[in-house]
């Protein structure tokens, strides 16, 4: 018997140039950069990922830099927008710090009992910080960044998707183990039942068709407890003609991939113990991990990447 997934994994969405979006989340927002490696579909395209200190699933954002690719075109089917729990008082801090880094915010927005501010990162990717959920405790914040701890970024809250077809999305959640949390306007909520990362809005509203691109999410993984269960949830969805991948090993964890028939593109990932704290990676961030199987060819790799600097700041110093 399968168990519910207790939330988001991670996100993972296409940017431009991986120093601009390192020096966005990381130096902006105070995401930690716990992983810049290299997509293990293209060794020549890096990887980044943003968290809480240890990269802890259900706190992390992923990014694939494409610095020469062509825009996306936000529209159906995809995910539309990505969110983050900040605590209860600090939207009066955030919208002053984004509007000191020039970043246009638009906000905050009523919904549910939530209060969220809306803005893109410097590729176009849409982001929204949200006040008013319970702020999770089984996380670590990153202490060592630009952001005070009491204004911190806490976990991912959710996604908000465009689905080609609202009912066929919903369905796919409540196979997956949401439940359906309620409805604002043309927004209908999923929710799953853990501490962090539970929500997932399907959009029932009209929408031109997307491009992906750079400013596009990708997919939204969420979480399973063992490798074991992938296999089963990979039989279930091939049973019911899902388009569904084989059981693949990220080193950080394994997953597989289901498109949903509302065009949607899941991942289930196994729950482990957090990016940064996998074998290997002794430095978080600061410089490129490669796993065992790409390690012979780390020169070749990182002569065709760029450099990337990680910023430094310390705790509650508004350094850019
Ligand atoms: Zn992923």
């Amino acid at each position: 018997m399968l168990s519910d997934t207790p939330g988001l994994h991670h996100v993972t969405g296409i940017v431009g140039d991986p120093q601009d979006a390192i020096d966005f989340y990381s130096g902006v927002l105070g995401v930690r950069l716990v992983t810049q490696t290299v997509n293990f579909e293209d060794i020549l395209q890096h990887h980044l990922y943003f968290g809480d200190a240890n990269g802890t699933p259900g706190t992390v954002l992923t990014h694939f830099p494409d610095p020469h690719g062509d825009p996306g075109r936000p529209g159906k089917p995809q995910i539309k927008s990505v969110s983050f729990v900040v605590p209860t008082d600090s939207l009066v801090y955030w919208e002053t710090r984004l509007a000191d880094h020039d970043v246009a915010v638009e906000g905050p927005l009523e919904r549910f009992d939530e209060r969220v501010l809306r803005f893109e990162d410097p590729a176009g990717t849409r982001v929204e910080l949200v006040a008013g959920p319970p702020v999770p405790t089984d996380i670590e914040l990153w202490t060592a960044g630009p952001v005070p701890t009491d204004r911190a970024i806490c976990a991912l809250h959710g996604v908000s998707t465009l689905s080609g077809n609202p009912y066929a999305t919903a369905g796919t959640l409540e196979t997956l183990g949401f439940d359906h949390d309620g409805e604002d306007g043309d927004r209908i909520r999923y929710r799953a039942s853990g501490s962090r990362a539970t929500v997932v809005d399907v959009l029932d509203r009209d929408a031109r068709f997307g491009r992906e691109g750079t400013g596009t999410l990708h997919h939204v993984a969420v979480r399973v407890e063992r490798e074991a269960d992938l296999h089963e949830w990979r039989e279930l969805f091939d049973d019911r003609g899902y388009d569904v991948s084989r059981v693949k090993d990220r080193h950080f964890f394994h997953s597989l991939y289901v498109r949903d028939p509302g065009g949607i593109l899941f991942e289930l990932a196994t729950q482990t113990g957090g990016v940064a704290a996998s074998d290997g990676v002794n430095e978080p961030g600061e410089s490129l991990f490669l796993p065992d199987w790409f390690e012979r060819d780390r020169d070749l790799i990182e002569s065709q990447l760029p450099a990337l600097t990680v910023p430094t700041g310390v705790g509650g110093d508004d350094t850019p």
